[in-house]
């Protein structure tokens, strides 16, 4: 197959992603990317440089072996570029769309040295959706290898970690509190940004390799560690850092104001964004949301979509130090979110009823960086004002729950809560291992994903080890 000249690929300009418009779009929940066509991503693909060292490859935490699976694209092989996704990444239509990508693969890709970088994420969410329609789900290998691991947690470190174990031939079973698998992909995100039916694709595709999800089950609750320690081989647990963080300041618990955990939960678990849902959620004409992470940008341009007339979203540093994807804030601009800069609530304002009318905010300014080097919020004197509001959503970070860690005494944890681990994932309890958010606190879908992937080998190399242990005796 012959392939075009480096300068060539160079005169390839980047292809654009097809979106709903956005008046549209910010009254319905239907997703706002709409893909690539087949010739526009193979022309897409063929930017690639094929460099030789990689950088794409060593900034993606799953290392999916990009420049190959593009060149699969540019060649017109989809069912070989699936192939290498489908090797390397569990859930490859997920990632695809939610990957900070401009701050991983895309942002060391060399073609955006001089100019705009592949855009890496647009194909692998093609080839996925491609290989959806197209390929027979994976199949179980066909040598087992005795082991019964479990995995606690189907959020995309679990659910990662379940489909490399089950690949390698254990037998694995997810525990799931909730009543459907995903975690974050499936309460967090909405179906804007990630579809539910994308999420029950991919859970579906680790369901065809064997893996076993039984959901509705709390661990610390239905079944303790202890006893997963006793009746599996080895355990990975994932499950996340779900416990909303509050800013306690006075009013918070008026009606009308929720974290942002709960918010979205109610519309995506719970179906409140389906038309003519019964689902129970306060709608409001001005809705403002506190934060400038990928929730709070969720939380507000959820708002929107549910009819608030002002959907603002309030954050206390400036619009470069938000921490959500770019295209999350250039959608959200796009669909007229309202943002303010440089603000931080005081208190909420109640009616005679107990419902939020208005919050009380003063403005900020950027003094020295903090620890994590960006430029610290400070209060400046006499800048205090009312913005009338009749929706509040607290959208400042989350932190791990302790209803699983606090009935393991003999687990190491640090200062906020989260599971101190080893080089291996391992944990301070023997043949415990664990990932993703619960480990690092609020992180990424890809960083937990990484996560479960060098769980999945430690494990395996531990059980190994415990045959070659036993046969010694
Ligand atoms: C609204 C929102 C939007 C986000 N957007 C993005 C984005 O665009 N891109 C990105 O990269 N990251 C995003 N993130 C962050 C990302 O989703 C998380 O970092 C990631 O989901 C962490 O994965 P995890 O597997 O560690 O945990 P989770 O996804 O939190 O999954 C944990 C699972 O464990 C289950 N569980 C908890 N306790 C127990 C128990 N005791 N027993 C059994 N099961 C239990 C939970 O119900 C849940 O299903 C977002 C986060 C939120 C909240």
């Amino acid at each position: 197959m012959s392939r075009p000249s480096p300068k060539e690929r160079m005169a390839i300009a980047r292809t654009k992603m097809r979106e709903q418009e956005a008046a549209a779009r910010a009254k319905n929940f239907k997703e706002v990317n709409q893909g690539l066509e087949e010739l526009a991503a193979r022309e897409e693909a063929k930017r690639c440089l094929e460099c030789k060292n990689k950088p794409c490859v060593a900034g993606c935490p799953v290392a999916v072996r990009i420049p190959e699976f593009l060149m699969k694209v540019a060649d017109g092989d989809l069912a070989g570029a699936a192939a290498i996704l489908r090797e390397d990444n569990a859930l490859p239509a997920t990632t695809g769309r939610v990957c900070p990508q401009e701050k991983q693969c895309e942002q060391v890709c060399i073609r955006g040295k001089k100019g705009e970088p592949v855009a890496i994420g647009w194909l692998e969410r093609f080839v996925a959706d491609w290989a959806a329609r197209n390929m027979e789900p994976p199949k179980p290998p066909a040598v087992k290898t005795g082991y019964h691991v479990c995995v606690v947690g189907s959020g995309p470190g679990g659910l990662t970690a379940a489909g490399e174990l089950a690949r390698m031939g254990h037998d694995v079973t997810i525990f799931e509190a909730l009543h459907a698998a995903g975690g974050v992909l499936r309460y967090g995100i909405p179906e804007f940004r990630l579809p539910k039916d994308i999420v029950d694709r991919e859970v579906a595709n680790l369901e065809a390799l064997g893996v076993k999800i039984e959901c509705d089950v709390v661990v610390g609750k239905t079944i303790t560690v202890r006893q997963i320690l006793e009746e599996f081989d080895a355990c990975f647990v994932a499950n996340g850092a779900g416990l909303p963080v509050f800013m306690h300041i006075p009013g918070e618990n008026l009606k009308g104001i929720y974290s942002a955990n709960e918010y979205l939960t109610r519309v995506n678990l719970m179906g409140a964004y389906l038309p003519g849902s019964k689902t129970p959620i306060a709608k409001g004409a001005c809705a403002v949301v506190f934060g400038g992470g990928n929730t709070a940008m969720d939380g507000v341009r959820t708002a929107k979509r549910l009819g608030s007339a002002r959907a603002i979203l309030a954050y206390r540093r400036s619009h470069d130090e938000m921490p959500a994807r770019a295209e999350e804030v250039k959608h959200a601009e796009e669909e007229g979110i309202e943002f303010l800069f440089l603000v931080a609530p005081l208190e909420f304002l109640g009616d005679a009823k107990g419902w939020v009318r208005a919050v009380r905010m003063q403005r900020m300014e950027l003094g020295e960086p903090d620890a994590s080097g960006r430029r610290r919020p400070v209060p400046v004197k006499g800048s205090e004002f009312e913005l009338p509001c009749d929706i509040g959503v607290v959208a400042v970070g989350t932190s791990s729950n302790p209803l699983l860690t606090s009935t393991v005494p003999e687990l190491k944890l640090n200062k906020w809560g989260n599971i101190e681990i080893d080089a291996n994932q391992m944990t301070s309890v023997p043949g415990l291992f664990a990932g993703g958010d619960i480990v690092r606190g609020g992180a990424t879908v890809i960083l937990a994903m990484g996560d479960g992937k060098k769980a999945a080998q430690s494990m395996d190399a531990y059980l190994k080890e415990k045959v070659e242990r036993a046969e010694d005796w």
